[in-house]
């Protein structure tokens, strides 16, 4: 018996299959067009079918992991994203019910990151722990105690990217004012390219602020002196508000940062009220499979940690 995990973003999905301690198998997919859930959910079913012939044994579940406030106890996605407008109410339930005969789960794709973190990778054994996702904006889940952060409407450690920074700051995509988003992540780098009309930089991102031909440039180090600083103010408050042992950071722009840990490190050390080296930076050790694989194991049970090799 084994499950299979979905991490839907814009511009990818990634599926695994686990079974008990084991990731069986992991692809990505490349969406055709997000402007609807019809043609992901069209190749998705192709990319399961395929997977299900070479697995004659039973599939116990569909976990997908979707990048919006999600209520997971309730399978419903409560937020729209700016991609799939329709998933708002789609009864995926339905999908996997009627497509595969099986259950399916829903979970936002920061807290199933930090769910397969929690049983693959770099969060097994701490009950507090926190995951940031650095790509086109800023993801967050926290583990609070060995329970996952949820919140009365489902947002509790989910918005870190949304804590607001800079009070009298840039304009948020949220309509707020000095989010941390707006102040520094994906997308206000490419509207920091644009600014200086450099839109050729855009498909390269967060790597092209670390090109030999425009690190020396003071342009450039400035834009990246800021994003740094954001990264910085996120993970200080993070520690503030929540206390982790362990923050992992996942996403794009997290796989350029290693240079990057000792200083964010340094910086909770000088800011924080606690003991010197009591929490840990990491990059995630799961990579783009990290929410995929966290969906996989929501059948298990959504905020324990129970490993999965322990059903
Ligand atoms: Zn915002």
């Amino acid at each position: 018996m084994y499950s299979i995990g979905i991490d839907l973003g814009g511009t990818s999905a990634q599926v695994v299959a686990v079974k008990k301690d084991k990731i069986l198998f992991h692809t990505s997919i490349l969406v055709r067009d997000n402007s609807s859930l019809q043609h992901i959910l069209s190749d998705l079913s192709n990319c399961i079918d395929k997977f299900r012939i070479s697995r004659p044994e039973a599939l116990v579940s569909i976990g997908i992991a979707f990048p919006s406030i999600v209520d997971a106890p309730n399978n419903k996605i409560l937020s729209q994203y700016v991609k799939y407008p329709d998933a708002v109410g789609f009864d995926l339930e339905n999908w996997a019910k009627i497509k595969f005969g099986t259950a399916l789960f829903l979970e936002n794709d920061a807290r199933a990151a930090l769910i397969g973190e929690n049983h693959f990778g770099l969060a097994k054994g701490y009950g507090n722990s926190c995951f940031l996702t650095l790509g086109t904006g800023i993801g967050s889940a926290i583990m609070l105690d060995g329970k996952l952060l949820r919140g009365s409407n489902h947002l509790a450690g989910n918005l870190l990217g949304h804590t607001i920074i800079q009070y009298d700051g840039g304009k948020c995509n949220c309509n707020g004012i000095g989010c941390a988003e707006s102040e520094g992540s994906g997308w206000w780098l490419n509207n920091k390219f644009h600014e200086i009309n450099r839109e050729d930089l855009c498909d390269q991102g967060f790597k092209a602020l670390l090109e030999p031909e425009n690190v020396s440039s003071p342009i450039f180090q400035e834009i990246l002196t800021q994003l740094i600083k954001v990264y910085k103010t996120i993970m200080i408050n993070a520690v503030h508000c929540y206390d982790p042992e362990i923050i992992i950071l996942g996403g794009g722009i997290a796989e350029g940062m290693n240079t990057y840990i000792p200083v964010f490190q340094k910086a909770i050390e000088q800011h924080c009220w606690i003991p010197p080296g009591t929490v840990k930076i990491m990059k995630s050790s799961l990579g783009i499979y990290a929410g995929a694989i966290g969906a996989a194991c929501l059948y298990l049970n959504r905020d324990s940690k129970t490993p999965l090799n322990a059903t």
